[in-house]
């Protein structure tokens, strides 16, 4: 990681040089900075040199401060935490727990101290929290129908699940594979995005198309509102940056599944 930092800042005079930077503001360390492109491929290189922030990630954190500017005093669950904007939300709210999924540890105990919970059947209270957060996760979740519809049984009332995931627009959603009874079965080619706690990496199950909020609400009625934002300033540009809202209604007293 020192390595990778090193380089990045090494190669600011020549992004400099080739007109691959922009002035504007990063959402995650809020601050002041230089975007860097230190590539085509902006979703994963369009760096904060300071936080080290993606777009995606400095696109979530503007909705959360956006929509919930009191967030640091909300009860707050995030599956599968990953990179600077967890990290930042981790150290600014006291109220935040996180968890990682391991296939074979069950839900609520500790795995090398880590807190284990399978979103399709979590060991948490029902309404324990206010705000629920995934990064990236929901592509990867085996029975989706199952784990939007406990997030919404955690929630609270009026709580609400956001998220980032790949959306594919002008497509409707494709299921890549499926869960039986010995295993996995593959209905596409299997693809892989890389994973944090595992080094085989993680199946994509699911391409979201346009009908992911009639799906969220048909499974777990929750009602989910779009974000989506291209702006330099913020440095925001690039593929798959769209932010989601789902919102568990204010006399929701359990999930209708
Ligand atoms: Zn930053």
């Amino acid at each position: 990681m020192i390595r990778q930092r090193v380089k990045i800042f090494l190669a600011i005079p020549r992004l400099i040089l080739t007109g691959r930077t922009n002035f504007g503001y990063c959402h995650v360390c809020r601050r002041k900075t230089i975007f860097l492109k230190t590539g085509d491929w902006l979703r994963d290189q369009y760096l904060c040199p300071i936080c080290h922030s993606i777009p995606r990630q400095r696109a979530l954190l503007r909705v959360l401060e956006s929509e919930f500017p009191q967030w640091r005093d909300l009860r707050m669950h995030e599956s599968s935490p990953c990179g600077p904007a967890s990290e930042m939300i981790r150290r600014q709210c006291p109220g935040y727990l996180a968890s990682q999924y391991f296939p074979d540890s069950p839900s609520g105990s500790n795995h090398d101290g880590v807190r284990c919970e399978n979103l399709e059947k979590m060991s948490l209270n029902d309404g324990e929290f206010d705000l629920m957060i995934t990064q990236d996760v929901f592509e990867h979740v085996l029975r989706p129908e199952l784990a939007f519809s406990e997030i919404s049984r955690i929630l609270k009332p009026g709580g609400a699940h956001l998220f980032t995931v790949p959306l594919y627009q002008g497509r409707k959603t494709v299921t890549r594979a499926i869960a039986m009874p010995d295993g996995v079965k593959y209905l596409q080619e299997p693809v892989f995005h890389s994973n944090p706690v595992d080094d085989a990496g993680s199946l994509v199950i699911t391409d979201w198309g346009d009908d992911l909020s009639d799906y969220i609400a048909t499974v777990c009625g929750m009602e989910t509102e779009i974000f989506s934002v291209n702006d330099a300033s913020l440095g925001i540009c690039g593929e798959f940056l769209e932010v989601f809202l789902s919102r568990k209604s204010t006399t929701s007293m359990e999930s209708p599944s």
